[in-house]
C-alpha cells in the first residue's frame, strides 16, 4: 500500500487565521512551502482501490493540489472539527456530481455527530468496533481505541472507548500504525502496534516550551489542554514504543521555527511530517 500524508498541520493549520508570525508569513507567501500545513489527512492507495483517513476541513484544496482521483471511502478517527468536518466541503460534489452516497467508517460516537450535524449529506455510515479488524481495498484495518476526550473518556475501559480510534494498517508489505489525537494509549492498543515499522503520532504540543510569548506558554499544567500529551512526555511515549520510524502529525506554527529547525530537535528515527510526505 502507498500512504501519503496530505495534511500535517494542527487544528488551525499553517498559515493560521490572522497570524503574521515568521512561519505563517512564509506559508502565506508560498503555499508550496514545506511550512504550509493543512489539517490531518492520509491518502491510502493499493492495487485494489483507495481511501482517505480523516475528512480534513482542507479536503477541497488537498484533493486539487495532489490531483487525487475521486475517493468515496473515508475512515474517521474521531468527530473533532479538524478530523471530520471537511464533509461539509464535499456536500456539493456528493449531491450534484457523483449523486451517490460516500462510505464513512467510524466509531459510534462519530456516527452520532454525523447524524446530528451532517444528516442532510448522503452518506453510508459503517460503525466499526474497537479491536475488530475489517478489510478495505486489500488493507486489513484494526481500530485501536485511544483516550483523547478526557471529560468523556476517563472512566472508560479500552473496550468501552468509543470516541477516538487510531488504526493499524496492514498488507503483505507494510504494517503502519496511525495514532490520531490522544492523551493516553491503552496497553491493549500498544500491544498491537509493537511490530509496526512506522507509527504516525500526535505532535500537537511537541515543542510547546518554545512558544515565544504566547498566552499558552505560561499556563499551569491544569490549564493545559488535557486531551493531548505535552512536550517531553510525547517523546517519552514514542520512545517507549521501540518502532523504527515515528512520524509526527498535527504540527503547529506556534514555536515559530521552520520545519528543518524542528526536525533538528528530534531524536534519530523521529520525523516531522509535512504535507505531501510519502510515508510508504
Ligand atoms: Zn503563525
Ligand atoms: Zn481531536
Amino acid at each position: 500500500m502507498n500512504v501519503t500524508m496530505l495534511g500535517s498541520g494542527c487544528w488551525e493549520g499553517t498559515p493560521a487565521p490572522f497570524c503574521s508570525c515568521r512561519i505563517c508569513s512564509i506559508a502565506s507567501k508560498d503555499h508550496n512551502s514545506i511550512e504550509y500545513r493543512s489539517r490531518p489527512e492520509l491518502f491510502v492507495s493499493t492495487e485494489e482501490g483507495k481511501f482517505l483517513i480523516e475528512i480534513s476541513p482542507d479536503i477541497r484544496t488537498q484533493s486539487t493540489r495532489y490531483n487525487l482521483p475521486p475517493v468515496t471511502d473515508f475512515i474517521v478517527s474521531h468527530w473533532h472539527f479538524d478530523h471530520m468536518f471537511g464533509l461539509y466541503e464535499l456536500h456539493a460534489w456528493i449531491e450534484l456530481v457523483i449523486k451517490s452516497k460516500v462510505n464513512i467508517y467510524c466509531s459510534v460516537a462519530a456516527k452520532e455527530m454525523l447524524d446530528r450535524q451532517f444528516g442532510f449529506i448522503p452518506t453510508n455510515i459503517i460503525v466499526i468496533k474497537a479491536y475488530k479488524p475489517f478489510e478495505l481495498h486489500g488493507v486489513k484495518i484494526t481500530p485501536i481505541p485511544v483516550y483523547h476526550m478526557s471529560s468523556i473518556d476517563k472512566d472508560k475501559t479500552p473496550y468501552n472507548l468509543n470516541n477516538t480510534f487510531g488504526y493499524i494498517l496492514e498488507d503483505s508489505n507494510n504494517k503502519i500504525a496511525y495514532l490520531a489525537d490522544y492523551y493516553e494509549v491503552p496497553e491493549q492498543s500498544l500491544e498491537l502496534i509493537e511490530d509496526a515499522e512506522i507509527v504516525i503520532a500526535d505532535g500537537t504540543y511537541l515543542f510547546e516550551e518554545r512558544y515565544p510569548d504566547k498566552p499558552y506558554q505560561n499556563a499551569t499544567h491544569e490549564e493545559k489542554d488535557p486531551d493531548h500529551l505535552h512536550g517531553d512526555s510525547i517523546i517519552k511515549f514514542t520512545n517507549s514504543l521501540n518502532n523504527a520510524r515515528i512520524i509526527y502529525h498535527s504540527i503547529t506554527h506556534l514555536p515559530e521555527q521552520e520545519h528543518a529547525e524542528l526536525q533538528a530537535l528530534l531524536p534519530e528515527g523521529h520525523e516531522i511530517g509535512f504535507d505531501g510526505m510519502k510515508v510508504t
